[in-house]
């Protein structure tokens, strides 16, 4: 088996979720790309400042970057299509280009700068499990070397809610693939809020746990044990239509007045 740690991230949210995703390939709720549109092109922004090496000239790198996200986020609308509504495409690249002294200012304060820097880096683990060596697969947002050699690992976080989405678990597995392939193993690792200059540590312990579980999610996958797991995150499953369990959940937990029924809930950033 080859499997991303998304994959294994919707795994682990609802069996069912993954296997109407990654199994049957049903398509997505129309829009998504919407609506995870300025956290793709803010992404893109960071992965293009290490890799033009912007940072030799701070008012350069400011203006670069500007230029860098009008052209790209005129770039993608056109690949994929985005019909905007009035304003809205001015008012999403105003506020991706506030995140830019932001980013810049992270980097130094954060020393997020080394004597080599990695930007996507698609990075693999092998994993044993029932008696079959399965490939985790991930691609790591930012990988900085310091002059005496220590590591840096950076997950980047490219949406508007500060915290969403910062799983501890993503940053072990890509920690141990880092070590897998560099020798050693990340002298720190956190999320980095791109668009609030926010980087948050996390201490990576408990691995041979975390394993244990890889190893157990990899198991039920491999058994298609794909049993519905219902909770908030119901609101926003793009397969809830066809989901009696789903549809309870969120019954149940519809407060008058306020409508939780998936499609008329905005999710804001990626
Ligand atoms: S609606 Fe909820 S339980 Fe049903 S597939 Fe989606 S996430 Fe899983």
């Amino acid at each position: 088996m080859h499997i991303s740690y998304s994959e294994l991230r919707v795994y682990r949210q609802c069996p069912k979720c993954y296997r109407h995703r990654y199994v049957e390939r049903l398509p997505e709720k129309p829009g998504r790309d919407k609506l995870a549109f300025w956290g793709v092109v803010v992404g893109k922004l960071v992965e293009a400042f290490y890799r033009e090496r912007w940072w030799a000239d701070p008012i350069m790198a400011e203006s670069d970057a500007r230029r860098f996200l009008s052209a790209e986020a005129q770039r993608r609308t056109e690949v994929k299509q985005v019909d905007w509504g009035p304003g809205e495409f001015e008012v999403g690249l105003e506020k991706a280009k506030a995140a830019v002294p932001k980013i810049l200012s992270t980097v130094r304060t954060e020393r997020l700068l080394g004597a080599r820097n990695w930007v996507e880096q698609e990075m693999t683990l092998p994993i044993t499990s029932g008696g079959d060596t399965h490939t985790v697969h991930g691609r790591l947002d930012l990988l900085v070397e310091a002059p005496d050699r220590r590591l840096t690992l950076i997950d980047g976080k490219a949406g508007t809610t500060l915290g969403r989405r910062s799983d501890p678990e993503q940053l072990k597995l890509y920690a141990l693939m880092v070590e897998r392939h560099y020798g050693q193993f990340p002298a720190r690792a956190g999320f980095w809020w791109f668009r609030h200059g926010v980087v948050r540590w996390k201490k990576l312990t408990h691995l041979s746990e975390f394993a244990a579980g890889l190893d157990g999610t990899l198991n039920r996958i491999r058994r298609e044990c794909f049993a519905p797991v219902v909770g908030a995150h119901c609101q926003w499953c793009d397969y809830w239509a066809a989901c009696p369990a789903g549809q309870e959940q969120t019954a149940e937990k519809a407060v008058p007045g306020l409508n939780l029924i998936p499609g008329t809930v905005t999710v804001v950033g990626a």
